[in-house]
């Protein structure tokens, strides 16, 4: 199987508000790389780090797409991600991140202000039934 031309007509470098926040949500606001928390920070200020270049083929599909803080990003440049993230644990991390569903209506929310970024988060995390090794009750 070759990958061909097939970038689901996603081509260029736009990706929707919708869509950068709802990867911001899915990823907890958090930079995959460094795992910095980047909540208190405007949305518009965090990064989207292409896991596989543009120039390598790689589209704005939220499976090619993790959210990275700017130094993380800054860094990394065109090295392969795997190499990047330097460990499995790093891998395994955003594998996870990069093929969770997307809450593209808590992302609307969230920009409209209807709900807050941290109450989005938690509703995401409840959904997923994923539990944070942060809190765990016990
Ligand atoms: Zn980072």
């Amino acid at each position: 199987m070759r990958a061909g031309r097939n970038i689901n007509g996603n081509a260029g470098v736009n990706i929707r508000p919708t869509t950068r926040v709802a990867i911001y949500l899915r990823d907890g606001y958090r930079c995959g790389w460094c795992w910095a928390a980047q909540s208190e920070c405007d949305p518009f200020q965090v990064t989207l780090d292409h896991l596989e270049p543009h120039d390598n083929g790689g589209g704005n599909s939220p499976t090619n797409l993790v959210t990275a803080c700017r130094s993380c990003n800054c860094r990394r440049q065109s090295v392969d991600w795997e190499t990047f993230a330097g460990n499995s644990r790093v891998i395994s991390r955003v594998l996870d991140l990069s093929t969770t569903p997307l809450p593209r209506e808590l992302a609307g929310l969230v920009i409209f202000g209807v709900i807050s970024k941290l109450d989005a988060i938690r509703e995401v995390r409840a959904r997923d039934g994923a539990s944070p090794q942060t809190g765990s009750p016990h």
